[in-house]
């Protein structure tokens, strides 16, 4: 549950499981009355019509829009006033995709260091929230958003679950990043009812061979139809499933936030017995994209961002299903406009078009955010995904890692930053033990510089432990 405030937390984990429950409903109360009040009905009213809009109607829609925020960029956000100048580039000359292409683009460095210079010098449209990215390098980078950039956002992933089927009436089992159970909890249950929005929220912490038992009575007793969250551990609890000669089945399965893999997806599809709707987004929301009834790649959500695939050199290096680096532009955000900003992420190449209808841009599936998994000494496993979450407030480090060497011995590699002060260490060291639980140790290494992998890509975690949940091969495709 992202709670407000520690107190709050504390006397949340402290509560009986009756009144975590509450908690949880009303906090979705509160949540709902925030984020589907009129501003989400009006986008999403919107989405839902311009979605079968044809192409070159909605290109219009998207390069008017585009014009409106390089203006804005140009006029308003120092970052811009001085790049543009500097390309020889300005809003006036764009009236196609291929303009763009003149413009310069924007790296997480530059967020890092020239963030004060990417903030407009006028007030948002809408009011701003703050949210920390863990960047390329594992160090956290701040990100401010409009009100409205965060309703749209959940306007495309509303519209995306309708691409499934998706009935808000049914139960929705949610495995995400959510500390909704305390970590020292070790009896069922490792879920919690979030009523209003017909959501069962179940714990990504206490997934051991043991416990997943539980999940899957829940599953069945709560009739729960849909799943939603990170594919590593919707995967765990299918493998966990097919292990024991088990499926539930369910009527969609919608996956986020990290890329699906094939081993994912077939494990998935064949436990929950449906098919599996993957949506790509970031924390930074310049790019949106989701799979649609066709599986025919990932139809862009054109009306709030323009999505590019930027050639990545020679490609025999990345193989030939590889189409280039995703470059994200928001049309929505004018709290921190980020244009032409490149995600570290590869995508495969885009099919042509697709049978459903949209007139939606396709991209390919985004097959290189692979991450790791750790193991628990007590048999749960945590993905890499929450494991960033202790790094993210704090901002005195410029590199980290975590390296599972055995069951009970994780390396915590951190390049500081001169502010980094024993203060930070205890806090993450909190923060991952919350997570990893009180039997694993952490060993803090302080290092120059952290080694690239072969490929020249930056492993945020890497685990030497494989377990009877992972087979041998398929861990070693998860840790790529
Ligand atoms: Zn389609």
């Amino acid at each position: 549950m992202a709670m407000p405030s520690l107190k709050l937390k504390t006397f949340y984990e402290r509560s009986p499981i009756a009144v975590q429950n509450l908690m949880s409903s009303v906090f979705g109360v509160i949540k709902r009355l925030d984020e589907r009040g009129p501003l989400f009905r009006k986008i999403f009213r919107e989405l839902e019509e311009t979605q079968w809009w044809d192409r070159e109607r909605l290109r219009a829609l998207q390069i008017e829009r585009l014009r409106n925020i390089l203006r804005f960029a140009q006029e308003h956000v120092p970052f811009y006033g001085k790049s543009f100048a500097e390309y020889g580039v300005s809003w006036r000359q764009v009236s196609s995709m291929e303009d763009v292409r003149k413009f310069p683009m924007v790296t997480k460095e530059d967020l890092r260091s020239r963030r004060q210079e990417l903030i407009p010098d006028v007030a948002p449209d809408s009011r701003v929230l703050r949210m920390s990215t863990s960047g390329t390098t594992g160090s956290p980078i701040e990100v401010l958003f409009t009100h409205r950039t965060l309703v749209a956002e959940r306007a495309w992933v509303v519209r995306h679950r309708t691409w499934g089927g998706y009935d808000p009436r049914k139960w929705r089992g949610t495995f995400g990043g959510y500390r909704i159970v305390p970590i020292q909890q070790n009896e069922p249950p490792f879920w919690r009812f979030n009523v209003p929005w017909r959501q069962i929220h179940f714990s990504t912490l206490h997934m051991s061979a043991r416990n997943l038992r539980f999940y899957a009575e829940a599953l069945r007793r709560y009739r729960v139809e849909y799943l939603d969250g990170y594919p590593s551990t919707l995967y765990l609890m299918a493998r966990y499933l097919l292990n024991n000669g088990q499926t539930i089945p369910m009527r969609a399965v919608f996956t986020g936030s990290e890329p699906v893999t094939e081993v994912y997806r077939e494990a998935m599809e064949k436990a929950f017995a449906c098919k599996v709707f993957d949506f790509y987004s970031m924390t930074e929301k310049v790019a949106g994209a989701g799979e649609c009834e066709q599986h025919n790649g990932y139809h862009v959500c054109m009306e709030h961002v323009v999505v590019e695939v930027a050639p990545l050199g020679p490609e025999s290096e990345y193989g030939k299903d590889i189409a280039g680096e995703v470059v994200g532009t928001s049309l929505v955000n004018t709290a921190m406009p980020l244009i032409r900003y490149r995600l570290g992420d590869v995508a495969a190449a885009a099919p042509a078009a697709c049978a459903c209808g949209r007139g939606l841009e396709l991209i390919g599936q985004v097959t290189s955010r692979l991450r790791d998994i750790i193991v628990c000494p007590d048999g749960r496993h945590v993905s890499a995904c929450s494991l960033t979450h202790p790094f993210k407030p704090i901002h005195s480090i410029e590199e980290s890692q975590l390296i599972q060497e055995t069951l009970t011995d994780v390396i915590v590699r951190i390049v500081r930053r001169p502010n980094y002060t024993k203060a930070d260490e205890r806090r993450l060291e909190e923060g991952l033990r919350e997570r990893l639980g009180p039997d694993v140790r952490l060993h803090f290494e302080y290092v120059e510089k952290i080694p690239r992998t072969a490929t020249g890509k930056f492993a945020a975690v890497i685990s030497k432990v494989s377990t009877e949940l992972w087979g041998p091969s398929e861990h070693s495709t998860a840790g790529q």
